[in-house]
């Protein structure tokens, strides 16, 4: 699956230089005690090797949305597509865009 998100680049760990990276459409979450993590993956286009970009760090389930938890558990299509195009999310992920 290809998002129509906006094009960003990063160091990818795989290929050991800028590549271009795709949202991929797929969270992860990781709960630890009462904190939880929520990524977007991004893959490289080249080699496929992951990047996690941060949408919650340690936070406290509670201050999660439970209607956006759901959807992160579901891969929603559209909440991917929503971060995909989120400039400040991506900055805040150091995505490089050119
Ligand atoms: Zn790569």
């Amino acid at each position: 699956m290809s998002l129509d998100s906006i094009k960003v680049y990063h160091r990818c760990g795989g290929c050991g230089k800028k590549q271009a990276f795709i949202n991929s459409g797929k969270f992860r979450v990781n709960a630890n005690g009462n904190r939880v993590d929520v990524w977007l993956i991004y893959r490289c286009k080249n080699c496929k090797h992951s990047w996690n970009l941060a949408i919650y760090e340690r936070m406290r389930p509670s201050k999660i949305k439970k209607d956006d938890y759901e959807l992160f558990m579901e891969n929603d299509y559209e909440l991917a597509l929503k971060y995909g195009n989120d400039i400040d999310f991506l900055k805040r992920n150091n995505a490089e865009f050119s």
